[in-house]
């Protein structure tokens, strides 16, 4: 019995210990849709938590928690740096998207996110889709990120998109000293939804290009672009566009890209592109910075959709968001310039302007509290 009691002890401490560096975390179980969810808040000094909702199978809840754990707090970094009056959060529903899903369950999953009154504002994530969201709005007004047709932004691509152009350009302005993105030579990895945008861009701004997408028919499209432009665009596989002789590689697809083995291949003097967690490990940004190439933390060069999503708050505005996105061009000539400063990798030199921006707020959140609660109270749509 004693036995017992120790260990249920132990287990209450050690999620303690788990969730030590966040606010709060709910569990949110309604057995009659069949949801099973776990919504984490990492911290809110910069204003109500933001961060999407994932659906994924996973293994155990405990695989759920520490998935939720890492993705909220990384969230917080993502608004800092993208200087949003947001902190960090981000929801897990546990379940099979393919299987699992009901209007029944979202709308449950609606109510757990009203029941936070403000402190958590979500939308879609891996494995959840607008419609899913369109059932959860039904019961709470915290959702972003939404269809148009329910006076959301739409498409953040587009703002995504036009953030890599952004990126491109102060990386052009920090190695070569002038921010034309013509005369140089570019690799791109994916022309989805972001990466066929930028393409799109660079052959206007008369760029030649390196090309890989597992769908033919979308390197077909770019090349018949580049050759009205009169403009080259090389198609190659994808193992080979990390070797390919270009000024910066522009990663659009999948994550994890940088690893011990394409890292030795590449010959780029950049690496800026929108796709999330390019580095497979940690430690390959010194690799990078050992080699001479320029690494443009991920979340700062892909902050343009999640500019539009926080910007939802105001009602929907595309020219007001593309000139929010505008900042990605300072902020990260600031990252590089202190990077090369304080001789720090470029990851560093990010966490440290979002640590900076944190603390500051800290100060003028207590000095504004009366101001500034209101505004939050109030959910405009
Ligand atoms: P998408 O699915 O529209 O496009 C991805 C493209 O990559 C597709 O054309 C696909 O065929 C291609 N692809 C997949 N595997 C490949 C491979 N092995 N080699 C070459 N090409 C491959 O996605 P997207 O919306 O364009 O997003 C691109 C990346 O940017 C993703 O990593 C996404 O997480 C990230 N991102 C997107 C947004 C946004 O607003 N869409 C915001 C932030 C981050």
């Amino acid at each position: 019995m004693m036995e017992q009691l120790e260990k249920v002890v132990q287990e209450q401490e050690d999620i303690f210990h788990k969730i030590q560096h966040h606010e709060q975390v709910m569990f949110c179980n309604d057995p009659e849709t069949g949801l099973r969810a776990i919504i984490a808040i990492h911290d809110t000094t910069l204003g109500p938590a933001l961060g999407g909702t994932r659906m994924y199978p996973y293994e155990s809840v405990d695989d759920a928690l520490e998935d939720v754990l890492r993705l909220s707090e990384g969230m917080t970094y993502k608004c800092a740096a993208a200087d949003l009056d947001f902190g960090g959060g981000k929801a897990v529903i546990i379940g099979d998207p393919a299987k699992d899903k009901s209007p029944a369950l979202f709308r449950a999953f609606g109510q757990y996110v009203d029941s936070l009154n403000g402190r958590f504002f979500t939308g879609t994530d891996m494995g959840t889709t607008m419609d899913d969201f369109v059932e959860a709005l039904k019961e709470t007004d915290y959702i972003n990120g939404i269809p148009e047709s329910y006076g959301g932004g739409g498409d953040t691509s587009i703002p995504t998109a036009q953030g890599v152009v952004y990126a491109l350009e102060a990386t052009n302005q920090f190695l070569f000293g002038h921010k034309e993105l013509g005369s140089n030579t570019y690799a791109i990895q994916g022309l989805g939804k972001v990466g066929f945008k930028v393409a799109e861009h660079l052959l206007q701004a008369g760029a030649d290009l390196f090309v890989t997408d597992i769908n033919e028919a979308v390197i077909q499209k770019i090349k018949q672009i580049g050759a009205e432009l009169n403009r080259t665009v090389t198609a190659v596989t994808s193992a080979d566009i990390y070797s390919v002789p270009a000024h910066i590689f522009i990663p659009c697809a999948m994550g994890g890209i940088i690893n011990e083995q394409t890292v030795q291949e590449l010959q780029v003097k950049a690496i800026v592109g929108s796709a999330n967690n390019q580095l497979a490990s940690e430690n390959l940004i010194h690799v990078l910075q050992q080699k001479g190439i320029l690494y443009a933390p991920d979340y700062i060069v892909n902050a343009g959709g999640l500019i539009q999503v926080a910007d939802e708050l105001y009602g929907a505005n595309k020219e007001r968001v593309l000139l929010k996105t505008k900042a990605i061009y300072h902020s990260l000539l600031e990252i590089y310039e202190e990077a090369e400063q304080l001789n720090i990798t470029t990851v560093d030199a990010a966490y440290r302007k979002c640590k900076k921006t944190m603390e500051k707020q800290k100060h003028r959140n207590n000095f504004y509290a009366y101001a500034r609660r209101p505004k939050w109270n109030f959910h405009v749509r």
